[in-house]
């Protein structure tokens, strides 16, 4: 069965959580409402602090602040490389408290320590240099228009910016909205996952501390159908950004457009096909197929969640993919050497079980794992299905858990049918070392991002999205730029007449 390391005793982070109240216009205050709500350790279920539970009437506090310091200043107003350099101190003294943020990061989600600590804050460390650095380079073009008219255009920041987030990439997905947002002179109200208020919070003062002037940035820690439903249809709020479920985005554009018509950016679910082709390195493709779907417990939108394996390397694929799962190393998120923590919570957890009790059931071959690990919070079993069919629900829907469903295909033509015969199109993986399959995949699939022979590479100027119902926008680079941004035309005669 899987390499287990004991999960007996929970390792005690050695960190206190100092701040669970909602940061509104610089101050840390409590919910109007005076009520809070408990945020739990998913290695055990058990509370770790409980935090002010925002609502309507913080949001609209939130949004008050966010609008007098978008009107009045001093976020607009000051200039563009004040901006970037209060957001450059941000990153260095992020950079300085890495071990504590990825801390009360492992802790509040469940992910391994290592991970956050190395690969995830450093990411956002650099998406927030990356954004600093446009800041100052933002600017409109001359238009050579017919008549005797000189024509410029302005692009200025839309206001305030609501942003709402998930869970699964708490500060990552926060570098990806906040970064743009301030960096283009936007002020922000954002809404964090009811599951992971902890991190936002702490990085927000540090925010602070670098500079960043009041109600520029405001953080609301709260429930979806209450807060970021709130933020959502707040006639106040000049555009939204949301990361979440394509349900859920579905509820968000719903509310935007019967309130303000607000612009909106989302990101959201996926079944992402892995393409093995026949001549693909076998070793390589089972490594790089399996992280692509068990990395962050299987908690990424972007999952290689349907691994697709030509026939004539499909046995062997299988028989590797199961020997790398049995090998996965799953146990407490703070030991060294952790490959796979708990997922999120309790609900998360019942529905991933229930989707592999469908794969079974549906005849689907289970290859490994496929129960709860351990006795205690939410780990479950790295599994992977075999001989999956399309019209199976675990080949359908966005698991988003440590479940890999692998089946076989014949031919380019029929993998290409199968890989778009999805609701989603957020990103696939291409295994092969012949450029003109490649080059064939990658014109023909439906989907945001197409990673040849690599897997989740997120580099702060790649822009990433979705294509059909996996969303609307790109985020990152220099498009996503463009989403925190709206173009004015100025119009001059050349002459006055
Ligand atoms: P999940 O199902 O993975 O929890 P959601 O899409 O429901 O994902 O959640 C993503 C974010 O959207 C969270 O911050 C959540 O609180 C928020 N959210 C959930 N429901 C709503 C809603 N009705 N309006 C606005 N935001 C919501």
């Amino acid at each position: 069965s899987t390499a287990a390391a004991a999960i007996d005793e929970p390792i005690h982070p050695s960190i206190q959580v100092d701040h669970t109240q909602l940061l509104i216009n610089g101050q840390f205050i409590d919910a109007a409402s005076g009520r809070t709500f408990p945020t739990v350790d998913p290695r055990t279920g058990d509370v770790i602090a409980r935090v002010a539970e925002g609502d309507l009437e913080d949001v609209n506090r939130a949004v008050a602040a966010a609008r007098k310091a978008f009107d009045e200043g001093p976020w607009p107003k000051m200039t563009a490389y004040e901006r970037s350099r209060i957001m450059l101190r941000f990153a260095d003294l992020l950079e300085k408290h890495t071990e504590e943020v990825a801390k009360l990061e492992t802790w509040d989600n469940g992910k391994p320590y290592e991970q956050a600590a190395k690969i995830e804050i450093p990411m956002v460390v650099r998406m927030f240099r990356y954004y600093a650095g446009w800041a100052d380079k933002i600017h409109g073009f001359t238009v050579p228009a017919d008549g005797q008219h000189h024509v410029q255009t302005l692009h200025e920041p839309y206001g305030v910016c609501g942003l709402i987030i998930p869970w699964n990439f708490p500060l990552l997905l926060y570098s990806w909205k906040v970064g743009p947002a301030l960096a283009c002179g936007n002020t922000v109200v954002l809404k964090t996952a009811e599951q992971t208020p902890l991190s936002a919070i702490y990085v927000s003062k540090l925010f602070h501390e670098a500079g960043l002037p009041p109600g520029v940035l405001n953080v609301v820690s709260g429930f979806g159908p209450t807060a970021g439903a709130a933020l959502s249809s707040h006639m106040n709020v000049n555009k939204l950004s949301f990361t979440g479920s394509t349900a859920t985005g579905k509820i968000v554009l719903a509310l935007a457009a019967k309130s303000n018509l607000k612009p909106v950016t989302l990101e959201l679910g996926g079944k992402s096909p892995f393409i093995v082709c026949k001549d693909a390195d076998v070793d390589k493709a089972v490594e790089l197929a399996h992280s692509a779907l068990f990395f962050n417990q299987g908690q990424c939108c972007c999952a290689g969640s349907r691994t697709l394996v030509h026939e004539s390397v499909y046995d062997e694929f299988v028989e590797k993919a199961k020997a790398r799962a049995l090998k996965r190393v799953v146990g407490d998120p703070f030991k060294t050497g952790i490959e796979q923590g708990p997922q999120i919570d309790n609900e998360q957890f019942k529905k991933i079980l229930k989707y592999i009790r469908s794969g079974i059931e549906s005849g689907a071959t289970l290859e490994s794992g496929g129960e709860q690990f351990g006795s205690k919070g939410y780990y479950i079993q790295p599994t992977v299905f075999s001989n999956v069919q399309d019209d199976m629900l675990i080949a359908k829907d966005e698991i988003f858990g440590p479940v890999q469903s692998i089946s076989k295909f014949k031919d380019l033509e029929e993998v290409v049918q199968r890989a778009n015969a999805s609701s989603y199109g957020l990103a696939a993986g291409v295994f092969t070392q012949n450029i003109e399959t490649a080059n064939t995949l990658t014109r023909a699939l439906r989907v945001g991002t197409v990673w040849i022979n690599c897997y989740d590479i997120f580099d702060a100027a790649v822009p990433f999205g979705g294509f059909k119902m996996s969303g609307q926008g790109r985020e990152k680079g220099i498009y996503g730029l463009s989403s925190y941004l709206q173009v004015k035309a100025v119009v001059t005669p050349l002459k006055n007449p």
